[in-house]
């Protein structure tokens, strides 16, 4: 079809945390969209990714879900899935599932099979390799109406809450859903089951960033926008590989170095963007403490500090100082592996500026040290009075693309909507007196300790599982498969049969986000407006809708009737949101917080003044290097590193059914060091068996001069090759966060 005859509907991305907005041209004769395109918008400025640009086939795919599912328990006992993953298990991880190369069979089980599709012919006939395994599953499960659904899980859900009271409950929201749907779903958890054990995937990926900005500078969002590196004479980006996942921010990082910012790239991986960088520190993982410390030692000693903001808007540079004292370069060197010299020249870089960002990702958060890690961020830039300028500020890049707005809707245990806490009497009283009801007063379970909480006596028997898939994301999967199993109940909602629906006693066909309106925010602090593109297969409907179908099954009086009805109770309970309404938000979104939408773009520089913590000031916390908890020995001798690539998303189970996305990137690799490869006798391309202290999983190996000698990295997308089947679940003690970044494994040949 020409353009002209194509229907374009304006909405936003919904992969990374950078939002870019972008025009779906849609072909209402086929019901199919026919291309996406990048449009103008301040944060992207029309670039779109290969995610954006080619990544929304999925959402046509003959496998989405498309009736409610009820477990028909004889048939099939949950208590079959709780064998290890290593072992034959049912649904095993390791390749039992991996059909990848059969081809032509169609996936054509879908919840009852799409009635418009039902031999599954769209997407090429062709079933995706490693995702679950619908024949095999769908059996365990019977097609139900919605009343009987809902009716099931009111009353399971409600049984379980009188026997075991309000810690039996828990809620696993979503960062792929919209702000208003996080919201719903928060306040159902805490109004409907009287406890705040509701959270989402912000734990596993920048829980412990929010954890150090709020004690820093009372807030949990970024200082600064992406987009003013333009202003930057230099900028710090660490532990983030910005090319593979914030893409586009990536392309105004290396246009900015164009025009003279300087790029300091401090990264256990020589990612592409070492190659745009003016200095590049490959530091061993897991010492980004010592590293930053040894860097404040040298700006303190060349008197490269800004004394004037440190006396001003600062608290506690004393004993920061004597900390970092410890930490001269060339003890700094041993531990981190860096020349000291280096490490003088990063200090003099900074220090030297007039105006710098530091931008980081989940290298610096996903440690066990990682709100420490972060802290020695938040220092670095205050004591050189580098917050709070044009060119200057911190700049957590948030994964998800709504994972700056979920939590500030309050999808996390210890914050209601905009990070107000649940443990102030204060706080609760005026939460209480708006949602008209008795709130729980002590602070929820994180996902982490929701885990751990399954598998002991007394702690959480029933679940509502809103888009996330733990089986696959969180750490030390053996575990998780443990604790799904020993759920007294599951209800799970998504758009497709995740590996986390095989345990679900219900699941719950939703819409993808194309297909319903909702506000979602950027990494920047953008609230932006997606629209719905397209109808719903089947009986697939909206979480929000869904979220309000379970509240008035257990007795809630809701009756919110659009979404933008939910955004107006958003906006009176969040200060940050004052003055936004959806009619304002316009096709750029807005930058909260903004004192005249109809006018401005909203705030880019925060803390220009003084900062949100109780005193104004900065409060400076001070670390001290801790080594990672497990290290490698001879039975497991090289360091894994876990992360994402260019084209997949988080579990895959979007980005592996959009046929662009996974022709490309297809096959699970393990990428090495040549040498560590060559030591082995492993070849590029070889089949090999990478294990760990919990598990073992079977990929190819990539031969790469971008990892360190003695360290690996595995993209966690594979079901067939679950990275997360050898990662611990150690987590930072403040931020609740797992160590995916580092622990010890071998690899080997079959
Ligand atoms: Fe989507 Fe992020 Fe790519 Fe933009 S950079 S198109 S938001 S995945």
């Amino acid at each position: 079809q020409p353009r002209e005859k194509l229907d374009a509907v304006d909405s936003v991305c919904p992969y990374c945390g950078v939002g870019c907005a972008l025009t779906y041209y849609v072909d209402r004769e086929r019901g199919a969209i026919a291309f996406a395109e990048g449009r103008d918008q301040p944060g992207s400025q029309s670039r779109l990714c290969v995610k954006g640009r080619y990544g929304w086939d999925y959402a046509a795919s003959p496998q989405r879900l498309t009736m409610p599912l009820i477990r028909i328990d004889s048939a099939y006992p949950k208590s079959a899935l709780s064998a290890d993953v290593r072992g034959e298990g049912k649904g095993s991880a390791t390749g039992a599932t991996n059909d990848r190369g059969r081809g032509g069979d169609g996936g054509n089980r879908s919840g009852g099979g799409r009635k418009d599709d039902p031999g599954g012919k769209r997407g090429g006939g062709r079933k995706p390799g490693g995702l679950v395994d619908y024949d095999e599953v769908l059996p365990y499960f019977r097609e139900a109406t919605w009343e009987e659904a809902l009716d099931l899980i009111a009353r399971r859900l409600k049984e379980i809450h009188a026997e075991g009271g309000p810690g039996a409950i828990a809620g696993f929201g979503s960062a792929k859903c919209s702000n208003e749907e996080a919201y719903l779903f928060q306040k159902l958890i805490r109004t409907g089951f009287g406890t705040n054990n509701v959270d989402h995937c912000t734990r596993l990926c920048h829980a412990s960033s929010v954890a150090a900005l709020f004690e820093g500078v009372g807030s949990g969002a970024v200082s600064t926008t992406y987009g003013d590196v333009a202003n930057a004479d230099v900028v710090i980006i660490t532990g983030s590989n910005p090319t593979a996942n914030h893409p586009v921010a990536s392309s105004f990082f290396k246009q900015a170095r164009r025009r003279g910012t300087k790029i300091i790239y401090v990264d256990p991986r020589a990612s592409t963007v070492a190659e745009h960088a003016d200095i590049f520190v490959q530091l061993k993982p897991g010492t980004d403490v010592a590293f930053y410390n040894s860097v404040m030692h040298e700006v303190i000693r060349l008197g490269l500090i800004d004394r004037e903001f440190i006396a001003g808007r600062t608290s506690n540079y004393d004993e920061l100082a004597r900390t970092v004292a410890d930490y001269p370069p060339e003890r700094a060197a041993q531990i981190t592996g860096v020349d000291a010299d280096l490490i003088r020249e990063v200090a003099r870089t900074w220090g030297e500026a007039n105006a710098g960002v530091v931008y980081w990702g989940m290298g610096i958060s996903q440690h066990t040290t990682g709100t420490d890690n972060a802290r020695c961020l938040i220092a670095l830039c205050s004591i050189t009075g580098n917050v709070g300028r044009p060119g200057t500020g911190l700049h957590p890049l948030r994964g998800q693309n709504n994972v700056q707005g979920a939590s500030d809707a309050g999808l996390v245990p210890m914050f209601y909507p905009d990070y107000q806490g649940v443990d102030r009497e204060a706080t609760r009283r005026h939460f209480e007196e708006a949602w008209g009801t008795t709130l729980d007063p002590n602070r929820g379970l994180t996902v982490t300790e929701i885990i751990k909480s399954v598998l002991q006596p007394g702690g959480v028997r029933g679940m509502y599982m809103l888009g996330e898939n733990p089986f696959l994301s969180d750490p030390n999967i053996n575990k998780v498969r443990k604790a799904l199993s020993a759920l007294d109940f599951l209800v799970v909602q998504d758009i497709f049969l995740t590996e986390t629906a095989e345990f679900a006693d219900v699941i719950l066909p939703a819409t993808s986000y194309l297909e319903k309106d909702g506000t979602y925010t950027n990494t920047d602090r953008r609230v932006q407006l997606g629209r719905k593109v397209m109808d719903p297969p089947g009986q697939a409907r909206p979480d929000w809708e869904i979220v309000q179908d379970i509240a008035r099954g257990i007795g809630l009086d809701w009756n919110y009737e659009s979404p933008s009805e939910v955004f107006d109770e958003m906006v009176a309970l969040m200060p940050s949101y004052k003055n936004l309404a959806y009619d304002n938000l316009g096709l750029s979104g807005k930058l909260y917080p903004n004192d005249d939408p109809e006018h401005t773009d909203g705030t880019v520089v925060m803390f220009d003044e003084k900062f949100n913590t109780d005193d104004g000031l900065a409060h400076l916390v001070p670390a001290q290097w801790l080594p990672p908890r497990e290290l490698p020995d001879s039975e497991f001798p090289l360091v894994l590193n876990t992360g994402r690539l260019l084209e997949h998303w988080h579990t895959g189970s979007m980005t592996r059914r959009s046929y662009a996305l996974d022709a490309i990137s297809p096959v699970a690799e393990v990428y090495m060091h040549p040498k560590d490869a060559a030591d082995r006798g492993l070849a590029h391309g070889e089949m090999v068996r990478a294990r760990s202290r919990r598990g073992a999983i079977e990929l190819l190996v990539r031969i790469s001069h971008r990892e360190q000698l003695g360290n690996c990295f595995i993209p966690f997308h594979f079901r067939e090759a679950a990275a997360n089947l050898l990662t611990i679940d150690e987590v930072d003690p403040t931020g609740k966060i797992p160590e995916f970044k580092f622990c010890a494994v071998q690899v080997e040949a079959l």
